[in-house]
């Protein structure tokens, strides 16, 4: 099962296309929020709304023309939301990947009155929280998604984690000796594979994005500034700006201007600790932390 938020790797999608043929496996379910509906509604809200609320109303009707659904998850949940997730809102995680999996595949293995077991594929070594995981688990319904009683009276859901006690080396071994090639992005260093870039990114692994796929950072300025255009506080930031010294000491120069952007974040990513001083020494390479909860997904 893959779920896809619209903010992944090209390769990350080319690598779950070819894999069933790799492996001669079953076909990958491939699982994708649609929030046209949200959309549509809050559009509505801010129409009636925004304008008893002091909003100028060339505001108002600027976000209403701007309130459409692009088809990419990401940028919708965005647009719903009018803000991108933070560490603090993590909404990514449930709306993007949780419960589009769960409507889309669990949800209807359980109401079938079949036992739903979720292979997931992590390994206790890849953080502390993964490291307490058991192999086998009785699985909670997903927080924050309703439950009908039907579903309650049939719940028999487990999660298997057959990878748990492997190495890394292990993994790569045996996709090796089934002559799979791994994501191409583990040989360009990076060592997890999540959103391109996560919300949680580290300073390296923005760093290391910049200087790879500088696609993707101009990716993200696009959708910041259809955000800014269209947020109540002019705002579209993609990443919190709360360890940067340079916006703490002048916050004011960063308004007006859309807010903290992706590109300030990425040079403060070239600077050394404290955020002040750039540095030629700094190596790309990438320690990606996009970790799992119970049901396999990025961690809280
Ligand atoms: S990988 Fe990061 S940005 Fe993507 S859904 Fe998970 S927490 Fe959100």
């Amino acid at each position: 099962m893959f779920a896809d938020t619209g903010n992944e790797h090209e390769w990350t999608y080319d690598f779950v296309r070819e894999l069933p043929g790799k492996t001669g496996g079953p076909a990958i379910e491939w699982v994708k929020a649609d929030f046209s509906k949200e959309i549509a509604r809050k559009r509505a809200f801010v129409a009636a709304n925004w304008p008893g609320q002091g909003i100028p109303q060339e505001k108002v009707d600027r976000t209403v023309a701007l309130m459409v659904p692009t088809g990419n998850p990401f940028l919708d949940l965005a647009i719903w939301k009018l803000r991108f997730p933070s560490t603090k809102a993590r909404f990514c995680t449930e709306e993007l990947k949780i419960r589009p999996m769960w409507e889309g595949v669990q949800l209807p293995i359980i109401e079938a009155g079949r036992a739903l077991i979720s292979w997931q594929g992590v390994r206790a070594d890849e953080s502390l929280a993964r490291s307490l995981l058991p192999k086998w688990q009785k699985l909670m319904p997903p927080y924050g998604l309703k439950i009908s009683k039907e579903v309650k009276a049939k719940w028999r859901s487990y999660a298997y984690r057959p990878l748990l006690t492997w190495t890394r080396d292990e993994v790569f071994a045996f996709h090796a000796k089934h002559g799979v090639d791994p994501n191409p992005l583990y040989a360009k260093g990076f060592s997890r594979v999540g959103c391109m870039p996560c919300i949680m990114s580290s300073k390296d692994e923005i760093r290391t994005i910049a200087a790879r796929f500088p696609e993707h950072i101009e990716r993200i300025a696009e959708w910041e500034q259809l955000l800014a255009s269209i947020a109540k506080n002019s705002l579209g930031t993609f990443m919190p700006f709360s360890s940067d010294p340079a916006f703490k000491a002048s916050p004011e120069k960063y308004r007006g201007r859309g807010g903290y952007t992706i590109h300030d974040r990425v040079e403060w990513s070239r600077t050394t600790q404290g955020g002040r001083q750039g540095s030629l020494l700094l190596d790309p390479m990438v320690e990606f932390s996009t970790p799992c909860s119970q049901w396999g997904t990025c961690e809280s």
